[in-house]
């Protein structure tokens, strides 16, 4: 194991993480293949699995007004800040109120988010994980209607069909008239009978178990995100995604990490340290010999290179270091032998500093 000496041992700063999730499994295979084809996406919004499965060509369609959400291709998806990305919001009605008359049309899913804690060394390299999560997914016995099998909409008795009303509001300024969207049948104008499974909504809360692969090199506080498996939208809106927020284990090894660098302490008897020594280090990838050069001064950091953390997204050869900080230990027994060698070597040391023609024999 080669070493080197850092001057600063603390120096190295790491770059705010970019966080990526690929997906493994079949079935997280067929929601990207899903989520690839806008048309493919839109039957499996209103009618799940099944939709597709049952012979996609009977739903045509097209034209559902999803969003139209960049590239699915690439397995790996790359990071958002999270709350930059909109969670939170979601659902609703996806129409405009302030009094205009409206349709209800597709409205996208809610994000979810899930918790997952890993290891230490499964951050490190990355694994795999079975996780359950809580969503609403499509009613299966409306195909996410939320209509009553058998019945047809009727018109609306609170807003007559035009899915407006007229509400009086009292302000401060005055009373005001105020168009609202019928709050009986949404803004839609007709009623339907609501499906018993879901009581209208289309959806119903599910778990499902989804297989993760967690990259190598995520870390506490990394956030992953699988796209499409939030809740699924209403009305064939699209699914939200879901985020799953990685808390990390402390390593059982007590080695820290900082980024991409991973840090351990070693101690090292003061003799050792003057005459060098090999001692055992706790790894990311097991036990390994470190060489503890002649000299070795405290607090000196030894540079294990390539032993940290994979950079995550980069190539499996991208890794940080790990850094051992050494710590000199000296006894606060000693031995009568231990100590008559001491003193030895005090005395010849200041025979060395008079032959120098330093100090002298009293100026130690
Ligand atoms: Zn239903
Ligand atoms: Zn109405």
């Amino acid at each position: 194991m080669e070493t080197k000496r850092l001057a600063n041992p603390r120096a190295r700063s790491h770059p705010s993480l970019i966080l990526c999730i690929s997906l493994s499994l079949q079935e997280i295979s067929n929601a990207y293949e899903v989520l690839s084809d806008d048309q493919k996406r839109s039957i499996y919004d209103r009618f799940g699995e099944a939709g597709l499965k049952g012979g996609a060509g009977g739903f045509g369609g097209g034209g559902m007004g999803g969003a139209g959400q960049g590239d699915f291709t690439n397995p790996f998806d790359i990071f958002e800040q999270f709350f930059g990305g909109g969670m939170g919001g979601g659902g609703g009605m996806g129409g405009g109120m302030g009094g205009q008359p409206r349709r209800r049309g597709p409205a996208p899913g809610t994000d979810e988010r899930h918790d997952l804690t890993i290891d230490f060394a499964d951050a490190v390299f990355g694994c795999s994980k079975e996780v359950e999560v809580s969503r609403l997914e499509s009613c299966g016995t409306c195909s996410g209607s939320g209509v009553k099998a058998g019945t047809s909409p009727s018109r609306c008795g609170q807003c007559g069909g035009s899915g407006q009303v007229v509400q009086a509001v009292r302000t401060p300024l005055g009373a005001f008239q105020q168009v609202m969207a019928c709050p009986a049948c949404e803004g839609a104008g007709e009623t339907s009978a609501p499906c018993a499974s879901c009581a209208g909504d289309g959806r119903l809360r599910k778990s499902k178990r989804i297989s993760l692969r967690v990259p190598p090199g995520v870390d506490g506080g990394s956030r992953l995100r699988v796209r499409g498996e939030g809740s699924a939208g209403r009305r064939g809106g699209p699914p939200g995604d879901l985020y799953v927020f990685v808390r990390v284990r402390p390593s059982p090894a007590g080695l820290r990490r900082e980024g991409t660098t991973v840090h351990s302490d070693v101690d090292v008897s003061y003799v050792d340290a003057i005459l060098g020594t090999s001692v055992q280090v706790e790894t990311v990838d097991g036990p390994v010999d470190l060489r503890v050069p002649a000299g070795t001064q405290p607090g000196t950091t030894l540079v294990m290179a390539k032993r940290g953390v994979p950079r995550l997204g980069a190539a499996p050869a991208a890794r940080g270091d790990h850094q051992v900080h050494v710590r000199v230990t000296i006894p606060t027994k000693v031995s009568e032998e231990e100590k008559g060698l001491v003193e030895a070597l005090r005395e010849a040391q200041a025979a060395a500093a008079t032959a120098k023609g330093g100090k002298g024999w009293f100026g130690r």
